[in-house]
């Protein structure tokens, strides 16, 4: 059977807002349109509505590029200067100024920062302190802990025993009594603490307290709120946790993967852990463009970045609460934003499907009391685009008039295309 090539499309920029995608986008185009048109409408999807989930960013131009770069070519098993392959002095070159860049951006004495993603990263750190069968005490997940906080179908949940400590019902706070009791009964070799959707910031100095008491690990997973530690919008758990997991693509700004810090004297055995324990390979492609973004985070524009994306979730949760929502904890202290659309008559399940319909790009999550779900928000992202204080009011107010369906959906929709269209990810 002959094979055809389907004809091109011809070569136009990637959206009519210009949104940057790696540099030979029109070749691809060109070479395979099924999957250019992919990228095409994905980009078109990401410029038209509002990306409010709370774990999403965008991430620069120069982190792209590094992304895209014959990096992504290179085989580089072991670390800088002890590689199993030849060929890699760029290899290493890049790997170095990752970890120099990460270990200033966050006062650490280590850093490692090949894990591919936040879970290899936590895969690692308890790699490196557990064996298999030893109690861990972390956030339940009914209150926002991770899949890899125990979930029964995550490798967690199947090679460790774990207790899990929850939040006060009325307050939404972490019940420090409750951690420091279930960590008295349970004796876990590791405490965790870090959440996909608590708003507030972790209380490590307690943290810390607790664990000593018991003789356990602290590890502090940080995957949400590294960028805001980044900036200095947030405490940071480093002074504090034996070792710290983070991802770099949420707030951070940088390209999907993770990262982990340590004092020296776990150094060698979190090494050893990520690779050749869990991982092969380390990308360096995508190591390069931690570095980058490591960069960016360090600039002062980066901090004021930072500080923006608080202020924003801090001003959207307000005007929330105004629209109706109970918003969880009273606000926020982070990019985070939970909310219960139950008083406009609807769970998160329905509330998330009617704000899908009109643009808005959120999860659920779990709320912490009862059954019913809530919605999880985040600043990063629109915070990135530069929307400002009065945007977060504009999408509180579509939030409320989507939830309660109140108003033409149609034109609802255009609102929302027309706020996202006004501030485009990739201007120019
Ligand atoms: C996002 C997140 C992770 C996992 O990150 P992936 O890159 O999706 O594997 C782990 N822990 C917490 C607390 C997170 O928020």
């Amino acid at each position: 059977m002959p094979v055809t090539t389907p004809a091109a499309p011809a070569a136009a920029p990637l959206s009519p807002s210009g949104t940057v995608m790696p540099q030979d986008s029109g070749a691809l185009l060109r070479q395979d349109p099924e999957i250019g048109g992919i990228l095409l409408a994905e980009a078109g999807r990401q410029a038209s509505t509002l990306q409010l989930i709370a774990a999403e960013n965008f991430t620069s131009p120069a982190v792209l590029a590094a992304l895209g770069s014959p990096l992504a070519n290179k085989y580089a098993e072991g670390y800088p200067g002890a590689r199993h392959h030849g060929g890699c002095e760029q290899a290493d070159a890049a790997e170095r100024v990752a970890v120099r860049r990460a270990m200033a951006l966050f006062g650490a004495e280590h850093a490692n920062v090949q894990p591919h993603s936040g879970s290899s990263a936590v895969l690692a750190a308890y790699a490196a302190l557990l064996r298999p069968g030893d109690t861990v005490l972390a956030m339940g997940l009914p209150y926002g802990g991770h899949l890899t906080h125990g979930a029964p179908g995550n490798f967690s949940g199947r090679w460790f025993e774990f207790a899990g400590y929850g939040v006060d019902p009325d307050s939404g706070l972490i019940d420090y009594a409750q951690v420091r009791a279930l960590a008295r009964a349970r004796r876990p070799k590791a405490i965790v603490c870090g959440s996909i959707s608590y708003p507030r910031h972790p209380d490590y100095e307690q943290f810390r307290a607790i664990a000593d008491e018991v003789g356990a690990y602290l590890i502090a997973d940080a995957a949400h709120p590294m960028g805001l530690i980044a900036g200095g919008a947030a405490p940071s758990p480093v002074p504090y946790a034996d070792v710290v997991c983070a991802t770099t693509h949420k707030v951070l700004r940088g390209p999907r993967g993770g990262m982990i810090l340590c004092g020296v004297e776990l150094a060698e055995r979190i090494d050893r852990a990520v690779f050749p324990f869990t991982q092969g390979g380390a990308q360096m492609h995508t190591i390069a463009a931690k570095a980058v973004a490591f960069g960016e985070a360090a600039s002062p524009s980066y901090a004021v970045y930072a500080h923006r994306v608080v202020a924003h979730a801090r001003v959207l949760a307000a005007a929330l609460e105004s629209e109706g929502f109970e918003i969880t904890t009273g606000g926020t202290d982070t990019h985070i934003v939970v909310a219960d659309p139950a008083p406009l008559g609807v769970d998160g399940r329905a509330a998330r499907e009617r704000l899908m319909a009109a643009g808005m790009v959120l999860d659920t999550c779990a709320l912490p009391y009862g059954d019913a779900r809530g919605i999880r928000l985040g600043t990063a992202a629109v915070t990135t685009q530069g929307m400002d204080e009065d945007d977060m009011l504009r999408i509180a107010g579509l939030f409320g008039a989507v939830v309660r369906a109140e108003g033409d959906t149609g034109r609802l929709r255009a609102e929302v295309r027309e706020l996202a269209e006004r501030n485009p990810p990739y201007p120019g």
